[in-house]
């Protein structure tokens, strides 16, 4: 374990979940790690949106991996069935279409846990770990890029050093920035508004999605706490819209969710935080480079469609850490060129794939043009006549393409 003189094995910029889940892979062996973040840990765990995050079976695999699934599972309400309804008022609507666990031969899709209750489970792990150096309320303020190290320097100037570094600071990551790595951007005309909200009519473990036209709203079912059912809602509007349901009186958003919803979660009261992202689809050319592997939403955003992202951020975290780990097993450069490689050779597909599958969905819903309107119709039709066909979809959608990491099997 390389320790001395602030020199470090590995150091993780952003302690976002990614960040937090990538150290606590990394601590399972005798690596030496910095976790840095600008925030202190308080701010890191406290969020303010009240939205849930699906977390499919590969993502609960890799928490059963580090021996932290039941924290989670008490957490959490379960996903057994997702229906899809076509809400979009156009000539051609697509009948409706719902996918069940049941098919697939196994209990449920995927873990609903709200965001902030992620992040604390996460990184409520951090003390077990001596090889993990927290330096939080602190960033990195320059790299330079050595043939065998990294120099960092902190804003407080301290000098750090590291073999490899793992940028996981989010859509603005300077770790992607300093290592020179180019970017793609789509910007949708939508902002996305994820919160939480009480109901009288219970979902039951069925997340329920209707496609509107500009851009899907979904229903997410949390666990019950004391006084009723609540849900998790994503909601892609076009921006102006997006503003004027933010800026609502709270009687009036009920009444509109409620409508919306065609009564099917009865009364709407106490809604929650309303955070408002704007949709966009950033991709990167590389995934590593220079000692530098990008994980988490500093290699990839996708508009909040499907439940991918944090999947995702889970998978690039897994594949990191096992690539690191063979070659620390091996007494080889955990930084070097053929690691960044193989990692940005397992990523490409996956990542891209997925890119691609959100960017279409969200393209259909709000395109006026009618072949794009009847080949979205025609496949969900497709998919209501065919169990084969939606157990295919399904499969595909839970599992990681290309390279699935031992941890994630
Ligand atoms: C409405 C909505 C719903 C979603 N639902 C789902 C879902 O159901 N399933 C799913 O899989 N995904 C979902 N996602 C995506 C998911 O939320 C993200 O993929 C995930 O939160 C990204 O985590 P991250 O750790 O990569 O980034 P972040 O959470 O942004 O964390 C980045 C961290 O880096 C820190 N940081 C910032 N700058 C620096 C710096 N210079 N140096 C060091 N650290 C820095 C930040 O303080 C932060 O702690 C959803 C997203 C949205 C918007």
């Amino acid at each position: 374990m390389n320790s001395s003189d602030n020199n470090y094995d590995i150091v993780i910029s952003g302690a976002g979940s990614i960040g937090l889940i990538s150290a606590l892979l990394l601590a399972q062996h005798n690596l030496n790690i910095a976790l840095i973040d600008p925030k202190p840990l308080d701010a890191i765990t406290k969020v303010d949106d009240t939205r849930n995050i699906a977390l499919m079976q590969s993502s609960l695999n890799l928490l059963k991996h580090l021996g932290i699934f039941d924290e989670f599972y008490k957490l959490s309400r379960p996903l057994e069935k997702l229906h899809i309804v076509d809400a979009t008022d156009r000539l051609l609507r697509a009948p409706e279409v719902e996918f069940t666990a049941q098919e697939l031969g196994i209990d449920y899709f995927a873990l609903n846990v709200p965001m902030g209750a992620i992040l604390k489970t996460l990184a409520a792990q951090l003390p077990k770990y001596k090889n993990i150096t927290c330096l939080f309320g602190t960033q990195i303020t320059a790299i330079k890029h050595q043939a065998a190290t990294l120099d960092l320097t902190l804003a407080d100037d301290t000098d750090i050093g590291s073999k490899l570094l793992i940028g996981a600071d989010g859509r603005n990551s300077f770790a992607r920035q300093s290592a020179g790595i180019q970017t793609t951007t789509k910007k949708y005309p939508q902002v996305a508004l994820g919160f939480a909200f009480k109901h009288s009519r219970d979902l039951g473990n069925k997340s329920v999605e209707f496609h509107r036209k500009n851009g899907p709203f979904t229903l997410i079912p949390m666990q019950n706490i004391k006084g009723g059912s609540q849900t998790s809602l994503v909601w892609s509007e076009t921006a102006e819209k997006a503003d004027q349901i933010k800026n609502l009186p709270k009687d009036e958003l009920a009444e509109l969710i409620e409508k919306i919803t065609q009564g099917i979660v009865g009364k709407v009261t106490e809604i929650g935080y309303i955070a408002a992202f704007p949709l966009t689809n950033i991709n990167c050319e590389t995934y590593a480079k220079t000692r530098t592997i990008l994980v988490g939403e500093a290699a990839h955003i996708l508009p909040p469609i499907g439940a991918q992202g944090m999947n995702l951020g889970f998978q690039d975290a897994a594949i990191a850490a096992e690539l690191v780990i063979d070659a620390y097993n091996m007494n080889a450069d955990i930084g070097s060129d053929d690691i960044m490689q193989k990692y940005n050779q397992q990523r490409k597909l996956d990542i891209h794939a997925r890119g691609k599958a959100t960017d279409m969905l969200n393209v259909s819903l709000m395109s006026n043009l009618l072949p794009m309107q009847m080949a979205r119709g025609l496949g969900l039709f497709a998919l209501q006549k065919s169990a084969n066909l939606r157990t295919n979809i399904m499969k595909k959608a839970l599992s990681p393409l290309g390279v699935t990491p031992k941890s994630m099997l």
